[in-house]
């Protein structure tokens, strides 16, 4: 590549994503395995438009077959997408106090989520999308929640996404 080749104008920018995949390759040979499940689907019609909640009693007036029950979701004509990801997974334990209220761990929290690796995509995987009400993250056999989802970026270019992780109540 000559010093006239237009392309090395974004040297500056391949360096930022370098940070990105330096993020990626550790993950992927230091993280921890985990699987993020986002359920997708329909709104129920049992759900109170005013409050957001459901009404189980719609269901009763309107019982199953023909009215698909949501059991409380919301949701109807679900869709589940598993993922296979990796990341930083830190008990919260390892970290000090300022670093704990850095990231915004609470004490109901478990772990520090520092991620993600889609491990058959060998992308960043993107957590800002989760929903606590629906998805959840399978760590040692357990459910977790994420919450007070972040991105740590260089510029506009995000390296990786953090969030305090929760054991989930079912
Ligand atoms: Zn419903």
């Amino acid at each position: 590549m000559s010093t006239t080749d237009p392309s090395t104008c974004s040297g500056s920018t391949r360096g930022i994503m370098n940070h990105q995949a330096h993020f990626l390759n550790h993950v992927r040979n230091n993280g921890q395995s985990a699987v993020y499940t986002a359920i997708t689907g329909d709104a129920c019609p049992c759900v109170n438009s005013a409050t957001g909640y459901c009404d189980q009693e719609w269901h009763f007036r309107n019982p199953a077959p023909g009215d698909e029950d949501c059991n409380g979701t919301g949701l109807i004509d679900t869709v589940t997408t598993n993922t296979n990801i990796k990341a930083f997974i830190l008990p919260k334990a390892d970290l000090n106090e300022i670093q704990r209220q850095k990231v915004g761990l609470r004490a109901e929290d478990d772990y520090l989520f520092v991620g993600a690796l889609n491990v058959s995509a060998e992308t960043l995987f993107d957590i800002s999308g989760f929903n606590a009400d629906h998805d959840y993250i399978t760590f040692a056999t357990h459910k977790y929640i994420l919450r007070a989802i972040d991105a740590e970026k260089i510029g506009d270019i995000i390296v990786y996404y953090f969030a305090a992780m929760k054991k989930r109540a079912a």
